[in-house]
């Protein structure tokens, strides 16, 4: 189920209370079970689809509910708000870069996930608001990985750094640091490996390069496509590195949207852009409101 399917469904659902000739607890208990199972069928993990659905109960009381009151209406209210605080993943200040002084960035996530085509949008974006970005790769897993990201930076016209010979990722990711810095380089941007599944060695991987360049932000970079693996992908990353801010593409293609929820419950951090193609504009700042207001039609 793609994500407009999703929001279709849970409108549909909300728009079941309005044909109802009495709104009651029965009628409320199928409209929620309608939104669950839509949430679940787009791969919203399973324990976060059971707080919305008590959450919007306690909320919503019947019993106390005064007569006349639009109680779709409140209903609908609940639901929309449920779906927000699922997306919000705390305090934005904690992701913003700071004027005037080095910010460094890493960026990690599984292959393909669409991590270095991100790190050029994002350098490209802060580069429009007048930061002076450049990017490192140190992905050594990935054969061509710097060829690539040497591409799209030359597109964006970013400076970058990386090597064919150097094949330990943290070694290459501290030298290309040092060299940014000492240039006056106030957002550096640091590429890492994936790998096709969450290995060890990748999360061990991941320890290094933080350790050697210890940046201020750990964002990681999320292909929204991925089903019910999202929660544990995001969660593992997490863990090994202390990630601060989700990044979610192909929100353009066929993305169920359930794993922009789980993610963001497994990191407890905000999303704070999404990709939504495979070019440098292709790339949107992401407001839980609006989004779901969007879903929601
Ligand atoms: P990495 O292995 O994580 O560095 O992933 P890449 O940056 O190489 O991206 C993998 C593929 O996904 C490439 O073909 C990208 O063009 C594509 N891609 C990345 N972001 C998006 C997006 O937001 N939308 C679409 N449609 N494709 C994307």
């Amino acid at each position: 189920m793609v994500l407009a399917e999703l929001g279709q469904r849970i409108t549909q659902a909300l728009g079941s209370l309005n044909s109802a000739a009495v709104v009651d607890e029965a009628v409320l208990d199928a409209c929620l079970k309608e939104i669950a199972t839509a949430l679940l069928q787009a791969d919203v993990n399973v324990r976060l689809v059971a707080n919305l659905r008590n959450n919007v109960k306690k909320r919503v009381n019947m019993d106390q509910m005064a007569s006349g009151l639009n109680k779709q209406k409140v209903i609908e209210k609940a639901v929309f708000d449920e779906l927000v605080s699922m997306l919000d993943g705390g305090d934005p200040k904690k992701t913003e870069l700071r004027k005037g002084k080095t910010n460094i960035v890493m960026f990690v996530g599984l292959q393909g996930a669409g991590k270095t085509t991100t790190c050029t949008k994002y350098a490209h974006l802060w580069k429009k608001k007048g930061f002076k970005p450049a990017m490192v790769c140190a992905d050594t897993f990935r054969a061509g990985a710097f060829d690539q990201l040497k591409q799209n930076a030359t597109k964006a016209q970013i400076p970058f750094y990386g090597s064919y010979t150097e094949t330990d990722p943290a070694v290459i990711a501290q030298q290309g640091v040092e060299r940014f810095k000492k240039e006056g380089r106030d957002l550096i941007i640091v590429d890492t490996s994936g790998r096709h599944k969450q290995e060890a060695a990748l999360f061990e991987e991941m320890r290094q390069v933080a350790a050697a360049v210890n940046p201020q932000h750990v964002v990681f970079v999320m292909d929204g496509s991925i089903g019910q693996a999202a929660f544990d992908q995001a969660k593992a990353f997490h863990e090994s590195v202390d990630v601060g801010q989700v990044i979610i593409t192909k929100l353009d293609g066929h993305a169920k949207g359930g794993g922009a929820l789980s993610a963001v419950a497994a990191t407890k951090s905000p999303i704070t852009f999404i990709g939504t193609g495979e070019h440098m504009h292709e790339f949107e700042g992401f407001e839980a409101q609006k989004f779901v207001g969007r879903l929601l039609g």
